[in-house]
């Protein structure tokens, strides 16, 4: 792939010419040499063709359909195969002018169809109504990933929120009654929280949040594991395919975590530090269960710990005559 120098920038119009004319290139190039708009790569394989467009990442392909080493209507087909390509609009640009070809070539995706070669005035023209569409989608995209990430992440701690953590949860406890794996829970309470705002203040509140958060995300490393803020100083995490014997093990690594910390807290009763209490649940989710009970046990956990003395992890307590 060669390149012309002009450097990369997001509000460039990326084209990238396939050719295997040298010749070509040169001339594309003049042409597009005062159009500043206008960011350049030219790739003479085609079978690179694609390697090439996933790396370059255009708004606009403009390529020939014979080349010696691919066929140009098999590389459009190759193109809409790839979820990265198949929104680039791709014009042709053929010494050929059967109508025959321009249908395949229009059957087959191409959004528009010129012939070797076109007036400058022509080609800029279309290059640039293209090209201006797909980068409009791409900052349209963009633009929802951004809102997508605000509306399920929680501003304090960068975890997931509740909203997310409600859908999450479902599709989890979905998931393990189709698939007969247990699912596990963690609900987390961060000890004594009331006296540590009082005693130094809102702000430092949100920092020691913060910094159980970063805790969670250190730790809950698997790929699958979920946390987010429950509420307050309260978190969750969801362990899917987790037994309760490894779901205990985590937790205490999170509440080890935290206590490492060693986050002043004067007022506490159980400790000189920041500790956070534990409730671990697990349940192999049946069809006649719900969602809710295993949320209602990892609460009375959760519950249990604060009892029992809290900086600790606890079970479910067992039922009376169990
Ligand atoms: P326990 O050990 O039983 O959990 O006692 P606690 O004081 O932690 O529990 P309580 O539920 O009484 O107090 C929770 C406190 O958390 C009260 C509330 O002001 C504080 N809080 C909730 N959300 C935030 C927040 O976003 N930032 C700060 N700084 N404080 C918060
Ligand atoms: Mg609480
Ligand atoms: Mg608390």
């Amino acid at each position: 792939m060669s390149q012309n120098r002009k450097p990369s920038n997001d509000n460039h119009l990326r084209v990238l010419l396939v050719d295997d004319q040298l010749m070509i290139h040169e001339v594309l190039r003049r042409m597009l040499a005062e159009a500043d708009e206008f960011e350049l790569a030219c790739c003479s394989e085609g079978v690179r063709a694609p390697d090439v467009a996933r790396e370059f990442a255009p708004d606009v392909i403009l390529q020939d359909l014979v080349m010696q080493d691919a066929d140009g209507l098999e590389l459009l087909r190759q193109y809409k195969a790839d979820a990265a390509l198949r929104d680039v609009p791709v014009i042709v640009l053929s010494g050929n002018d059967k109508a025959d070809t321009k249908a395949q070539s229009f059957a087959l995706g191409a959004c528009d169809y010129l012939v070797k070669f076109p007036e400058r005035v022509e080609l800029l023209a279309r290059l640039r109504h293209h090209a201006n569409a797909h980068l409009a989608l791409r900052q349209r995209n963009a633009a929802w990933e951004e809102l997508k990430h605000i509306a399920i992440t929680d501003r304090l701690t960068g975890l997931y929120n509740r909203w997310y953590f409600d859908e999450v949860y479902a599709r989890e406890w979905l998931r393990a009654r189709r698939e007969r794996h247990p699912l596990a829970l963690l609900l987390l309470d961060v000890d004594y929280f009331k006296r540590y705002n009082d005693y130094y203040g809102h702000q430092a509140g949100d920092v020691c949040l913060q910094k159980v958060a970063r805790v969670l995300k250190d730790t809950c490393r698997r790929p699958g594991d979920f946390a987010a803020r429950y509420g307050g100083e309260e978190f969750v995490v969801v362990l899917p395919d987790t037994a309760l014997a490894n779901a205990v093990q985590l937790a205490q690594l999170i509440r080890a975590g935290v206590a490492a910390l060693e986050m002043p807290h004067a007022a506490s009763a159980v400790a000189q530090v920041v500790t956070v209490s534990v409730g671990a649940s697990c349940m192999l989710p049946r069809d006649e269960s719900c969602a809710e009970e295993l949320l209602r046990e990892a609460d009375r956990a959760l519950y249990r710990a604060k009892a029992e003395g809290r900086n600790r992890v606890a079970t479910p307590p067992v039922p009376d005559g169990a």
